[in-house]
């Protein structure tokens, strides 16, 4: 694993994307687009792109880095920043940090835990924090406290939320409101659904490319120029946190082969993009969006599978040896 201390090798990371990003677009499986949201369904899946942005400041892209993609519940990451430092410890008494071990959209661990969500990256979880958040900001608050964070880490560059997919969302989010509605019976929900139903799917409908998404996870980065240290200790400790459940609970049910294949802490969306940090190191973004069934990019996972190997990232080590 690399540490602060060694230098970064920016050739080895150049020719690794280039190489990954070869072949990936000869690659004859794309995996399926998801059918959750019915306007993402159009979407071709024959794309790869992938940003780095390194501790130091480069950024270095592969294939279709900057194509604006649906960044969905990768937007967890953010609204789980933003609670937690709203909260503290606060939040987990609404939201546990355990692996779920059921699909993302999962009624049933939520009637079994009495209406407390596993954890805050699966649908039930992310309800339940964005609950907390639009009861203590409103829920257009909530969705302005996420695009002014998103908007501040890239650099007040532009980017757009599709109306269009989240509409989609609302009309097709049955399982959700019924998510929404249990933990309510639970006493574990306090706002109005409709109202929260419109902050999520708003955050999850936002457009970032490669480029701009590793910029947004550089908050999660230990170390580097913009990185959480640099915002005191509360901030680090926070990004070691949701690190943790990144790693964990971020791929969903494929959390344990994303990490054995990937070794990195990371978190997908059904638009078929994932952000993984290197700890004290780097920021990645990768997007395919064609989905596995587990619904995370099945090319997305395979680029930085061959990432770690090749490079010496994964947080339990290097496979080479010499
Ligand atoms: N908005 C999507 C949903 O609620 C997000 C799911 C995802 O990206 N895994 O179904």
């Amino acid at each position: 694993m690399q540490d602060s201390s060694r230098p970064i090798d920016l050739d080895e990371v150049e020719r690794a994307v280039a190489g990954i990003t070869e072949q990936m677009r000869a690659s004859e499986q794309w995996g399926e687009v998801s059918t959750r949201i019915e306007a993402l369904k159009e979407v071709d899946t024959h794309h790869f792109g992938m940003a780095i942005l390194t501790r130091d400041g480069d950024i270095v892209a592969g294939g279709e880095a900057d194509t604006p993609f649906s960044i969905q519940s990768i937007s967890k990451v953010f609204s789980l920043e933003l609670a937690l430092e709203a909260y503290g410890d606060e939040l987990w008494k609404r939201v546990g940090r355990e692996p779920s071990g059921d699909p993302f959209n999962s009624i049933i661990d939520l009637e079994r835990h009495e209406g407390h969500p596993r954890n805050p990256f699966i649908n039930a979880g992310a309800l339940v924090v964005i609950d907390m958040l639009v009861e203590k900001l409103g829920g257009e608050g909530e969705v302005t406290a996420v695009i002014d964070f998103v908007s501040d880490l890239v650099d007040g560059e532009g980017f757009g939320i599709n109306e269009e997919v989240a509409r989609s969302d609302e009309t097709g989010g049955h399982l959700n409101r019924a998510l929404m509605s249990l933990a309510k019976h639970f006493g574990n929900f306090r706002c109005d659904i409709d109202q929260v139903m419109d902050a999520y799917v708003h955050q999850c409908a936002i457009e970032l490319s490669c480029r701009q998404l590793a910029r947004v996870g550089r908050f999660l980065m230990l170390e580097g120029p913009d990185a959480a240290s640099n915002r005191g200790d509360p901030a680090r400790c926070r990004a070691r946190r949701i690190m943790s459940l990144m790693m964990t609970c971020g791929q969903y049910d494929g959390s344990g082969d994303f990490a054995y294949r990937v070794g990195l802490p990371a978190k997908s969306g059904v638009g078929g993009g994932i952000l993984a940090i290197v700890p004290n190191t780097a920021s990645i973004a990768v997007w395919a969006p064609g989905l596995d069934a587990n619904g995370n990019s099945l090319l997305g996972t395979l680029a930085l599978e061959l990432l770690t190997d090749r490079i010496e990232w994964s947080v339990f080590g290097g496979i080479r040896t010499q």
